[in-house]
């Protein structure tokens, strides 16, 4: 993510994070939507496509392509998830982003904080456990996956909550989206202010 010329500083790193089912796709979608200065990265997996996913939810690929890609050091951060590759290519965001918003888990997460400290962590929460239950079943998933993706979330939660910086409980949609940009928002003034005020 290097950058010529010294008219503008790096992007601020937003990590958005949560346990499986708690809607974070939809949330990163709408915040690029809302904040086109916000440049959302697309991660790659080895998982297979899920009937009535998007093609460009991720670069679906082969677990040699994506080893390949490690080799190549072609990834910010990378992780085994449930026996799948996932993977963030070193982000090459436009040059009116100022914000790249990684949407991962939380060894992900782990990852790009101890490269980039001054990456934001906002690690999003369900409702409840049945919400949470409700929204994972319904995507398709055999029921035995679903069940190893609630074990999964339930290891990753108290992680999570330690590494945050923000904890955000998707209640109604429309309000996480604004408490978010609220956050990052105030992210980019406290980047923008002198060195010397910052405390
Ligand atoms: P899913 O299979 O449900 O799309 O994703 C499984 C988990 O992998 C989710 O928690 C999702 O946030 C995470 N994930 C998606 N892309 C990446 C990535 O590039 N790196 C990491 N570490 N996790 C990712």
């Amino acid at each position: 993510m290097s950058r010529t010329g010294t008219e503008r500083s790096e992007p601020l790193i937003f990590i958005v994070s949560g346990p499986g089912g708690v809607g974070k796709g939809t949330i990163v979608d709408a915040l690029v939507r809302r904040d086109p200065r916000m440049w959302l990265s697309r991660s790659w997996t080895t998982r297979q496509r899920r009937p009535g996913e998007a093609e460009t939810a991720y670069v679906f690929t082969d677990r040699d392509a994506f080893e390949q890609r490690i080799a190549d050091g072609g990834f910010l951060e990378w992780t085994d998830f449930l026996g799948n590759y996932y993977g963030t290519p070193t982000p090459e965001p436009g040059a009116q982003a100022d914000v790249v918003v990684l949407e991962i888990e939380v060894d992900g997460a782990q990852q790009v904080k101890a490269l980039r400290p001054d990456a934001r962590l906002i690690f999003v929460l369900p409702p409840s456990r049945d919400e949470q239950e409700r929204r994972l079943r319904g995507r398709g998933d055999d029921p035995e996956r679903v069940r190893a993706r609630l074990r999964k979330a339930e290891d990753e939660e108290p992680i999570g909550l330690r590494l945050a910086d923000h904890v955000v409980v998707n209640d109604e949609l429309q309000s996480t989206i604004d408490e978010m940009l609220a956050i990052v928002e105030s992210a980019r003034r406290e980047a923008s202010r002198p060195a010397e005020t910052k405390g």
